[in-house]
């Protein structure tokens, strides 16, 4: 493992900055920790609130992330507050998360690391604790006391596991004052802690510790086909792209039975090798590589059986199988293991594997959901060097549920901000690059969605999933090129957007043009592609997104983007009109068939909306002009002043009220219609 240590830009730095940089170094490799995981410390002399001397702990705070971590994520406790625990027999956690808060010198600090006493105890000015990837492929093993002794000599010690908290820093503690000398302490199946006077010797022996276990784990695989031999071989990449799309939204719907997930998909190499090997089933199933893991990760993945991957029927069913079967492994186990007065969990797996397609992930939005692969990309490797050292191993069962079900974990996720409204749906846009479109994109996001913009032009569909993007900062945005008149490609864009997010919940149909002449001066070539985009791509993108619909069994809300030229046409409008108004007949039938599937089918009906509109081109706004005998520069205001409102329409105006039918808040609403028209008289539907 290579040290990022820079003499050039740790030079100037010192106490919380310097333990800053380096936490950041350690967090910028992703075999060291993961997604908050780890911790570092500093211990400095400061004042306190009264400007009196004292010593400072500076450790981390519970919840943040190394890689990103900045000062204000730093807790400062005073030290000597701390130290007096160490003769303490026993402290619950709870009586040890009140005295250290009573020992926090800001209140406005974070919750310090559960792990603050450790920190405490060891005299060290620096320390730093990871779960490098290559010292829990030594630790979880069968003989790892043995073996920690093998590969560091005795100048490494080995901590049995212990749940973090006050018995784990009593117990490093004992060790350290048992051999004062020691350089580093293992902790079994969970990680390194390594310190120093300096920072940089604290960091540097970091690195080669876990250089020493990447060495002897390599020597250890070399030439060993450590898994056995592959029984399910990946399928092709267009094969296997098929098989993800079709499989998706069946395991989205049996995985969303209590809260609707975002699913991730992946298929590195290395790892479909690990998931087809003939060992995957036994020791996929062993527990994590760390307990911290669990949070994320539940016990074990959901290694789904099936010879023939590309068989979807054989697929579905073994999927459903599996699903079943592990909700029922998953209750067994807290009936079995649960500690006092906790209440179950989600009983679905975060990790799904498939041999031959590749991993699925789960979580309420992407980040969840990239968190949860990202750990997994770390174990499995970890699992198979530790099978090639001797056999993987985690922690005991009954320590899997006590961790899982820790008050002190679960009580980060109670950090976590309250859920929008429409978290956890995945939404689908065709036209999203226009106007209205992008509109009603940028409210979802907004509110929490996943949306997938699709729009015939790819690059300004591209370029509004990147603004979105940055704006939320969820990577809850992506685009695809759809021509909605164009079957295969409906077809194609409709596979490609479900291996994005996994499913789909609400459909937007909102990709239309406008082409004007009088039916008699009408070409027929401007009448054929009014249908084809306004009818026809409503009915073979709507008919796409029902089967996802139906195939995941979660109901769903489809919107349809009509127009108010449906109920009260204009002259010259006679290809859009006709056009719209099949689509609109379209839709009512559709809310009529799909409404025992609790998928509700409701039409918004907007009028003149220019801002930034593609219907609204130049060439229209003059003939419009023309046709109400006006000049052109007054078309807004025009329009504007023939509905009872007197009020411009503008697309976030279309996008509330597609959110709102889109919305549980009208979970009683199918088949109607909703104006966004100012109110126009000739238009109030009927
Ligand atoms: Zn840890």
């Amino acid at each position: 493992m290579k040290s990022l240590w820079s003499n050039k830009e740790a030079k100037d730095l010192s106490g919380v900055d310097l333990v800053v940089y380096t936490s950041r170094i350690i967090g910028a490799n992703t075999n060291l920790v993961l997604w908050g995981g780890g911790n570092s410390s500093i211990k400095i002399v400061g004042q306190d609130h009264k400007g009196d001397e004292c010593r400072i702990l500076w450790i981390k705070g519970s919840g943040s992330d190394m890689r990103t971590i900045a000062s204000k994520n730093f807790t400062p406790l005073r030290l000597d507050d701390l130290l007096p625990l160490a003769t303490r027999e026993k402290m619950s956690d709870e009586e040890m998360v009140a005295y250290q808060m009573k020992s926090v010198l800001d209140p406005k600090a974070p919750k310090p690391s559960i792990e603050t006493l450790l920190h405490a105890f060891l005299p060290a000015t620096h320390i730093y604790h990871t779960h490098a990837d290559a010292i829990c492929a030594l630790t979880d093993t069968r003989n790892s006391r043995k073996l920690i002794h093998k590969v560091f000599g005795p100048s490494v010690a080995l901590v049995d596991y212990v749940r973090p908290g006050f018995l784990l820093s009593k117990a490093v503690f004992e060790v350290y004052q048992n051999h004062p000398d020691l350089k580093a302490i293992i902790l079994d199946k969970h990680g390194l802690i390594t310190w120093g006077e300096t920072a940089k010797a604290a960091y540097e022996m970091t690195i080669q510790m876990v250089s020493t276990a990447e060495r002897f784990a390599t020597a250890q695989m070399k030439g060993k086909a450590v898994l056995g031999p592959l029984q399910v071989k990946p399928l092709p990449l267009k094969k296997r792209q098929a098989a993800v799309a079709a499989i998706a939204p069946v395991l989205r719907g049996e995985l969303s039975r209590n809260k609707r997930m975002v699913l991730l998909h992946e298929d590195a190499s290395d790892l479909l090798k690990f998931i087809g090997s003939e060992k995957a089933k036994k020791v996929t199933q062993v527990g994590p590589f760390t307990p911290d893991h669990l949070m994320h990760t539940k016990p074990w993945p959901l290694l789904i059986e099936c010879k023939n991957p590309d068989d979807p029927v054989a697929l579905a069913e073994a999927v459903r199988k599996g699903c079943v079967q592990y909700r029922k492994r998953s209750t067994d186990y807290f009936n079995q293991y649960k500690p006092e007065g906790v209440t179950m969990l989600d009983p679905n797996p975060r990790i799904i594997l498939i041999p031959g397609i590749g991993m699925f992930t789960t979580g309420k939005d992407v980040r969840a959901a990239s968190i949860v692969r990202d750990l997994y990309l770390h174990t499995f490797p970890v699992i198979e060097a530790a099978t090639a050292i001797d056999a993987y191993r985690s922690i005991p069962i009954e320590e899997i549920c006590q961790f899982e079900y820790w008050p002190m974990e679960n009580f980060k996720l109670s950090l976590l901000p309250p859920e929008k409204t429409f978290s956890r749906k995945i939404v689908l846009i065709t036209g999203a690059a226009g106007a209205i479109g992008a509109a009603i994109a940028k409210a979802f996001i907004a509110e929490g969605a996943c949306v997938i913009l699709t729009d015939i032009d790819l690059k300004k569909a591209e370029e509004l999933a990147k603004n979105l993007n940055q704006q939320s900062a969820g990577n809850h945005a992506a685009a695809i090129k759809m021509d909605v008149s164009d079957e295969r490609d409906v077809h194609r864009a409709f596979e490609a957007a479900t291996r994005i997010f996994g499913g789909l919940d609400i459909f937007i149909s909102n990709a239309g043009i406008a082409r004007t002449a009088s039916v008699e001066n009408l070409s027929l070539s401007d009448w054929e592609r009014s249908l084809a985009v306004n009818a026809t791509g409503h009915f073979l993108t709507s008919q796409a997104a029902l089967k996802i619909m139906k195939t995941q069994g979660l109901g769903g809300a489809v919107v349809v983007v009509s127009t108010k030229n449906v109920l009260s046409p204009g002259k010259d409008f006679g290809a859009y009109s006709a056009s719209k108004a099949a689509q609109s007949q379209l839709t009512k039938i559709m809310a009529i068939e799909n409404a025992a599937d609790g998928i509700r089918v409701n039409m918004v009906m907007p009028d003149a909306i220019f801002e930034g509109s593609g219907l609204w081109s130049k060439a229209i706004r003059e003939e419009r002009a023309k046709a109400h005998k006006i000049p052109v520069e007054e078309i807004e205001d025009f329009y504007a002043k023939r509905n009872l409102l007197q009020t411009k329409i503008q697309g976030s105006d279309v996008a509330e009220a597609v959110l709102f039918l889109s919305s549980d808040r009208a979970a009683k609403t199918t088949g109607a219609i909703l104006p966004v028209d100012g109110g126009i008289k000739d238009a109030f539907p009927r």
